[in-house]
């Protein structure tokens, strides 16, 4: 067993104690058989949420309604979750109705994928019921039961099921796909906080493959993402690979699909994005406008950046925009630049203060963003005594 199922077992173990079944469920144990890294450890168990939270000593009841307790040992947390089966599903959304029962089987039957249904106990014996292993073999996601009995209920595990096939390289089993196929337009009854999340996970590591399958799947006339990202795509599959992050990958599908900043924007806010990815995603267009503007001048590429200028002119050499300078024209142009941060300005406002004796107000910024600019286009030395020289003169 690895190390992050070893630390889990003391859970297993306290929950056995106790007279209660308990096993790793789910992702864990799916990347188990993968051999790969396992970033989060799901337990199933026959204890009833209030048995957990009794147990142990630190728990946050993080989904009740759903039998969920999130409890924390070490440096670790782990989501207990009571055995459950689910009642019927109202209006394609959440189950209405949420039994807790006492067997495992049932619970993993509840489950989206074959690789996803599998569990394992404190021995290292492995419960796979539908087959999880031969399909991780064939690298094929194949549903639970009925795949379109399944993505009725829960239209979102459509969407999983290519978030799955981009970050696994696993294609659909035919079954799964044709259902996803007839099934598409159910997408529209799951709410946009759970459909951005997956979109979100799948752009995340979506590649040209991940990007055909998508295409194919027919869900992307059905989802919310206005009449330009669909059509951008198929550009988008053919250079994914270029960019390291989520805010560079959205970022360059709004290029691709002619989106100003400000579109971008009200997008993500319409898509329930955080500020900060909102933010990250604005800056590097805002970055391609300003260089396509200026051209990589020396205060263009000291007002966005190293990250956010690398990111543009890579964005700009793959849409039809052309840059004028090289990669290593570029690195050289931010090395040459006197300053790179506002910091590193050989004049404080504290500086300011003592030498004119005035208190301090908006005059001091003002001041502070004359000398960088001056500075940063090598019209001063980046030096206190010239600095105050400059200061002396015009001010
Ligand atoms: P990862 O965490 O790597 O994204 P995961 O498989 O752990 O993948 P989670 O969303 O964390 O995915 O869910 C944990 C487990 O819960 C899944 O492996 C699956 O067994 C079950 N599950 C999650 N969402 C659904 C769903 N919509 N329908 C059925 N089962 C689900
Ligand atoms: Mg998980």
């Amino acid at each position: 067993m690895k190390s992050p199922l070893k630390e889990g077992l003391s859970v297993l173990h306290a929950l056995e104690e106790h007279g209660h079944q308990a096993y790793f469920v789910g992702g864990c144990i799916r990347d188990y058989v993968m051999k790969r890294s396992i970033h989060d450890i799901d337990i199933a168990t026959s204890a009833t949420p209030d048995e957990v939270i009794q147990i142990f000593d630190k728990t946050v009841p993080t989904g009740l309604q759903h039998g969920t307790v999130l409890v924390l040992l070490k440096q670790s947390s782990y989501e207990v979750t009571t055995f459950r089966s689910e009642g019927t599903y109202e209006d394609f959304r959440r189950p209405s109705e949420v039994t807790f029962i006492r067997d495992l089987n049932e619970d993993l039957q509840r489950r989206d994928f074959t690789m996803n249904a599998m569990a394992m106990d404190r021995h290292g014996l492995l419960y796979d019921p539908f087959g999880g292993q031969e399909a991780i073999e064939r690298k094929e996601i194949l549903a639970v039961g009925n795949a379109e009995e399944r993505f009725m209920e829960d239209p979102l595990r459509m969407m999983r099921a290519l978030r799955f096939s981009a970050v696994l390289g696993f294609s659909l089993a035919a079954e799964t796909k044709e259902a996803i196929q007839r099934l598409a337009r159910y997408i529209a009854h799951t709410s946009i906080e759970r459909v951005a999340e997956e979109w979100t996970k799948w752009l995340a590591c979506a590649d040209r493959d991940a990007v055909d399958v998508w295409l194919s799947s027919g869900l992307q006339a059905q989802l919310p993402l206005g009449e330009k990202i669909g059509p951008a795509l198929p550009a988008f599959g053919a250079h994914c690979d270029e960019w390291s992050t989520t805010a560079e990958r959205w970022a360059f599908l709004f290029l691709l699909a002619e989106m100003s900043p400000s579109d971008s924007v009200a997008f993500l806010r319409a898509w329930k994005q955080s500020r900060t990815r909102s933010k990250d995603v604005t800056e590097k267009l805002q970055a391609i406008d300003r260089l396509k503007t200026t051209g990589f001048t020396p205060e263009a590429l000291y007002r966005v950046g190293e990250r956010n200028a690398t990111f543009a002119w890579k964005a700009m050499r793959r849409t039809t925009q052309t840059e004028h300078i090289t990669a290593s024209e570029l690195a050289e142009r931010f090395n040459s630049l006197p300053i790179h941060h506002r910091h590193e300005l050989q004049m404080t406002g504290r500086d300011l203060l003592a030498w004119t004796g005035r208190s301090p107000g908006p005059w001091i910024e003002d001041v502070l963003a004359q000398a960088e600019k001056l500075v940063v286009q090598q019209d001063i030395v980046n030096d206190n005594i010239a600095l105050k020289e400059w200061f002396d003169e015009h001010h």
